[in-house]
């Protein structure tokens, strides 16, 4: 099956609503001389309070910005309630996301998030009729320890754990090893390939063939316009979750015009 490729813009902490606006119009602009089918599916994943800005420049004039979806950083499993500072998927959904992030490595190492929680949420956005991507990674230490199959495997595990087959197929996964995480050392595409498609095979294994054959599978990890054709023009690599180089419409557009040398259906 070919799989849609997909590249995602991880704002992080950063880009308040001027600056968000001024970026996300910097894409519309590049994407509007596309189909959609020419294009990957291309997501951005602004801070919560930049979400409605960028809401507001979309629109339905053909212009290309109904060719962006938007993305939450994270999400709590519950609708609604007492959780100061949280925010639900249904939240999200009003507010115009289609995508969620989770389990991000900064969440689970800042903010103490466990595979039990990432699996809450998971579920809770697939309920919602949202999509998650679902990170994944090993730190530097796992990695010389000869541990990082075995770790991604369990994350994988946790995360999908419960999830029927049908949501599984249409989830995302990011694998992003820790250490290329804003180092600006990205790991070599034929490792971060061999590593996603066992990730792949772990899928197969808890969801059935069918749906490994349908997720999409990310890389992230200091991706930039020069490393993105290499890494798309991997078997299973199915797009990139971008930090520091998504933060910039030049490189974003970039890396969005990289992607389909390679990899769209132009
Ligand atoms: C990320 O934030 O998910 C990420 C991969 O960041 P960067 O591209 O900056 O390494």
């Amino acid at each position: 099956m070919s799989r849609k490729p997909i590249i995602a813009g991880n704002w992080k902490m950063n880009l308040c609503q001027s600056e968000a606006k001024s970026v996300f119009e910097g894409v519309k602009n590049f994407v509007k001389d596309y189909s959609a089918q020419e294009l990957p599916t291309i997501v951005i994943a602004p801070v919560f309070t930049s979400i409605a800005a960028v809401e507001s420049v979309k629109c339905d004039c053909g212009c290309g910005c109904n060719k962006i979806s938007i993305a939450g950083q994270n999400c709590h499993w519950e609708n609604s309630g007492a959780f100061t500072g949280e925010i639900s998927v249904e939240m999200l959904k009003d507010a115009g996301c289609d995508y969620v992030i989770i389990g991000h490595s900064e969440r689970r190492q800042y903010f103490s998030e466990t595979d039990e929680m990432i699996n809450k949420k998971a579920k809770a956005i697939l309920a919602g009729g949202l999509i998650p991507i679902i990170c994944c990674g090993e730190t530097l230490e796992q990695r010389e320890a000869g541990e990082t199959d075995a770790w991604i495997a369990g994350q994988i595990k946790a995360a999908l754990e419960g999830i029927s087959s049908e949501d599984v197929a249409k989830s995302v996964i990011a694998y992003e090893p820790i250490w290329a995480i804003g180092t600006g050392k990205t790991c070599d595409s034929d490792e971060a390939n061999r590593v996603i498609a066992m990730i792949r095979n772990v899928v197969s294994e808890v969801s059935g063939a069918e749906a490994a054959d349908s997720i999409r599978i990310l890389y992230g990890g200091s991706v930039k316009p020069a490393t993105i054709e290499e890494q798309m023009s991997k078997s299973d690599i199915d797009g990139a979750l971008i930090g520091g180089a998504s933060l910039k419409a030049d490189s974003l557009n970039e890396i969005i015009a990289n992607t389909m040398k390679v990899a769209c259906n132009a």
